[in-house]
């Protein structure tokens, strides 16, 4: 019995791992295109890389079947288990205690010393022959499974992805594709504010309605707004058809707009309420010295969002193999002994480790039933 994980990113080796740990009945072999496994793990989280969250809620994903699968693994018990000390943040976001992302690879590394890796491996074609599935390479190098495991990843960060195109060689389909966790771009020339940071609650506002509300840190870019809360507000973006966004930033969400009136009466000059550009921007916008006007400014600032379809700079993909066609397994419902993990799936998650949840998750998920299907070699002695 021949198992391939294709792609040894976060889900495929969280997925051997399992397997070995299990003493999985099967011979194992993951295929990666690049020269090492792991390559996007080690920037995850700016390096510190943020594993999961304690706080999942089904406002963590785009759909239930992602927040069931995401709910169903202890990524923290996993790790603890393997030696890896962890830390949790104020807003249950783990990390590796040393914040240094190398220790989740070399963790994740250090046990499948056994099974084989081939790494610079580009697989461009998938084929089902009778009970197994032919792999071909870019060199035109051929593998055979008996069971086959894409965990291929999305479009982001590896600019070649062809994740998809193998999905619908599988006849799978592909849920329309959009960058999410992103910076948003507006129309708004933000170059007097370039790299200034502050916290704000931020509104995004379509069709005069508010449709979602976080407070977080923005980070002003010259064409663009970032920072957690707008990756947030990206993600949103992305589960929608396109529709003239507005955001709206509270730069003083703490203080009404009467109290804000109050102090710039007093303090017409403001100094001491934001940096001085923020100062020089929002009178620029409220285009008055009326401190009745200021105030409204301070407390709704827009930015109107241009449509973003650029991955270089999104963390995760929405959008991907229709969650329809999966057994609450990962097993294809179209053929036997196919599975899917990770972010080629439909299913996206918020800011805040949620994307690494649901790739080991579903790694997880997967393994569980390899194992059931195939037996341990505990069972066969
Ligand atoms: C900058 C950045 C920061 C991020 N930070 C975080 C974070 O802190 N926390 C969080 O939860 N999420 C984070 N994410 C998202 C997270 O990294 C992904 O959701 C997660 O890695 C998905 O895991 P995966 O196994 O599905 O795919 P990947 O980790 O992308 O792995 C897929 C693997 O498959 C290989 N592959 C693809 N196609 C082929 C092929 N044809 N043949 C052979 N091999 C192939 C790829 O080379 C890759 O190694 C971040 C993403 C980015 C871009």
């Amino acid at each position: 019995m021949k198992i391939i994980i294709l792609g040894g990113g976060a889900s495929g080796l969280m997925l051997a791992n399992i397997l070995v740990k299990n003493h999985i009945n099967a011979d194992i072999e993951i295929i990666e295109k690049y020269e090492h496994v792991g390559k996007k793990l080690l920037i995850t989280g700016n390096g510190r890389c943020n594993l999961t969250n304690t706080n999942i809620t089904t406002k963590s994903y785009n759909n239930d079947f992602g927040y069931n699968i995401a709910k169903s693994f202890d990524t923290i018990q996993f790790f603890n288990e393997l030696g890896l000390l962890t830390y949790i943040d104020n807003e249950g976001r783990v990390y590796p205690y040393s914040l240094v992302s190398n220790n989740v690879l070399d963790i994740l590394r250090e046990n499948l010393n056994n099974i084989k890796i081939s790494t610079s491996t580009n697989i461009i074609r998938i084929r089902k022959k009778e009970q197994q599935y032919e792999l071909t390479s870019d060199s035109n190098q051929t593998f055979k499974a008996d069971i086959l495991v894409l965990a291929t990843g999305g479009k982001t960060y590896y600019k070649d992805s062809n994740s998809y195109i193998l999905a619908n060689f599988l006849e799978h389909k592909v849920v329309p594709l959009r960058p999410a966790l992103n910076y948003l771009k507006v129309q708004e020339n933000l170059s007097s504010i370039e790299n200034i940071r502050c916290k704000a609650k931020a509104y995004l506002i379509t069709n005069n309605q508010i449709i979602y509300e976080d407070y977080g840190e923005v980070l002003f870019k010259k064409e663009a707004l970032s920072g957690i809360v707008i990756f947030q507000l990206s993600s949103i973006i992305a589960k929608n058809a396109y529709n003239n966004y507005l955001i709206e930033l509270d730069l003083l969400p703490n203080m009404s707009e009467d109290e804000i009136v109050k102090h710039l009466k007093k303090f017409p000059n403001m100094i001491g309420m934001f940096p001085k550009m923020i100062n020089q921007y929002i009178c620029k916008v409220a285009n008055t010295q009326d401190p009745l006007i200021i105030s409204k400014t301070i407390k709704h600032l827009p930015f109107h969002v241009v449509e973003n379809i650029d991955y270089k700079t999104a963390q995760v993909t929405s959008g991907g193999v229709d969650v329809n066609e999966l057994k609450d397994t990962l097993e294809s419902k179209i053929h036997d002994n196919l599975y899917f993990a990770g972010e080629i799936i439909d299913v996206d998650g918020l800011c805040g480790g949620y994307n690494l949840q649901f790739a080991f998750a579903s790694a997880n998920k997967v393994a569980q039933d390899i194992l059931l299907k195939v037996g341990t070699l505990n069972e066969k002695k």
